[in-house]
């Protein structure tokens, strides 16, 4: 018996996942070891155990029941399964199937609602944690009531971030990104602020929930329009043809009608598609290399410019970095500060900024704060630059200021 909650949740259906309840019968088996996990369980009621084979019987790892959540590693890989997961009474899961994105969420019903999101941010915890190296160990302990009080924090901060979009909280500051050649202005990248009375909430912060609750797809549309908008101005001032770079969360383009939108802000803007960049970063491409082919080819065809940003930190691999359509590469951050530190740190950027020539990018250090490193990098090869050094991100009023009188560093 299977009740579909809610089926075809993305829009468009482009990819089509399901939700769905499923009853299991005393004995039957839910997954079995070595199955490829495809799905995360959610136990409505009943009673499951977790074994494991054992000299022709079996070893019993764990007893689970209503409100456990089993098989939530398949929101990150479908690596075969590690054990046997049985019904030992009636049981009903909730069966969610491989889910990308966390919007479509919303027609569930409400409980379920609550619990994916704490179920998805977790996948993401484990993803963060797996990009960096480490293991991901779920937390078994984590009751139902805790799975909840997590849920409602994230809503509640879902709610105050959208009544701010409302409430012109968020705004754009610019920081310039200068050729280092010549040391004009080459472009200007859109850097999210959230005002919260006198002070601002860092993009560090509110980014990774406004992933977990997708409302980075509204955020991400708003520094579109935002940093079009203001670019008519920095263009007039500028002349020539300064780019307007403008981040790109890789959730947001994981549906791909939400390029669409984007193509529609861009012809709203006014803003030759050419001198627009998309920063997009390495993670994104790596975490789903197939999507991300396809989303950055349906980008790449609205005219505009694509820049693979914080490089170095997902782990990309050069056999795949050359198939995509990139323009731009960021060397991160990171490794401009590593470079000062020792030669090695210093070959690595050689070896990047060698990696983006050969393949025909266009290069842009990120985070220069010191005057060497603008001559080490300038010797290096690299094109462009962008750091505290020569200016801290701006609002849009300093900005323009700045632009007029002519920066000077
Ligand atoms: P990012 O895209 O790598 O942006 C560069 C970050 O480095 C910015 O931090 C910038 O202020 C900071 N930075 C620039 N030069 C220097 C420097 O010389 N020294 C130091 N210490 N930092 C420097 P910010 O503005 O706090 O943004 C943090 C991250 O938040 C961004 O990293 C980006 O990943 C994300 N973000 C910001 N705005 C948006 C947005 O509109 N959409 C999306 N999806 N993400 C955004
Ligand atoms: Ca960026
Ligand atoms: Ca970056």
């Amino acid at each position: 018996m299977e009740a579909i909650i809610s089926s075809n949740l993305v829009g468009g259906g482009v990819m089509s996942e399901k939700i769905y309840s499923k009853v299991y019968q005393p004995g039957e088996d839910i997954v079995r070891i070595g199955d490829r996990g495809r799905n995360a369980y959610f136990i409505e009621r009943g009673k499951t155990e977790v074994t494991l084979p054992e000299d022709g019987g079996k070893e019993v790892l764990a007893t689970m029941g209503p409100g456990e959540i089993f098989g939530e590693m398949s929101m990150i890989d479908d690596a075969p399964r590690s054990a046997t997961v049985t019904a030992l009474e009636e049981t009903e899961v909730i069966v969610i199937e491989q889910s990308r994105y966390i919007q479509p969420l919303e027609s569930a019903n409400p409980m379920m609602n609550l619990i994916l999101r704490v179920v998805l941010s977790r996948f993401r915890d484990a993803r963060r944690q797996m990009a960096a190296g480490g293991n991901y160990t779920p937390d078994e302990d984590e009751s139902i009531e805790e799975i909840r009080a997590l849920a409602f924090d994230l809503i509640q901060f879902e709610r105050e971030m959208r009544e701010g979009l409302e409430k012109n909280e968020f705004e754009m500051h610019y920081q310039p990104i200068f050729d280092l050649d010549t040391g004009t202005v080459a472009g200007i990248e859109a850097l999210m602020r959230w005002r919260k009375g006198d002070s601002f909430v860092s993009p560090g912060e509110f980014i990774p929930l406004a992933e977990e609750t997708g409302m980075i797809v509204e955020l991400g549309r708003f520094a579109l329009e935002t940093g079009l908008r203001d670019h008519h101005k920095f263009l007039k001032i500028l002349g020539g043809s300064p780019f307007m770079s403008v981040n790109v969360s890789g959730l947001q383009i994981l549906e791909l009608d939400e390029i669409g939108r984007i193509a529609g802000i861009i012809e709203k803007g006014g803003i030759e598609p050419q001198l627009i960049k998309l920063e997009i970063t390495e993670t994104m491409m790596v975490e789903n290399f197939a999507h991300a082919t396809e989303a950055l080819k349906q980008l790449k065809d609205l005219g505009v410019m694509i820049a693979i940003d914080d490089f170095g930190t997902g782990y990309s691999s050069l056999s795949y970095l050359h198939q995509l359509p990139l323009d731009t590469l960021k060397i991160d951050r990171a490794f401009v500060i590593e470079m000062d530190k020792s030669e090695k740190g210093k070959q690595v950027v050689d070896s990047i900024v060698l990696l983006a020539l050969a393949l025909d990018m266009s290069i842009v250090a990120e985070g220069i704060e010191a005057k060497e490193q603008v001559g080490t990098l300038k010797d290096m090869g690299c094109h462009y630059g962008q750091g505290f050094y020569m200016s801290r991100p701006l609002p849009y009023d300093d900005c323009v200021k700045l632009l007029e009188t002519g920066p000077s560093w």
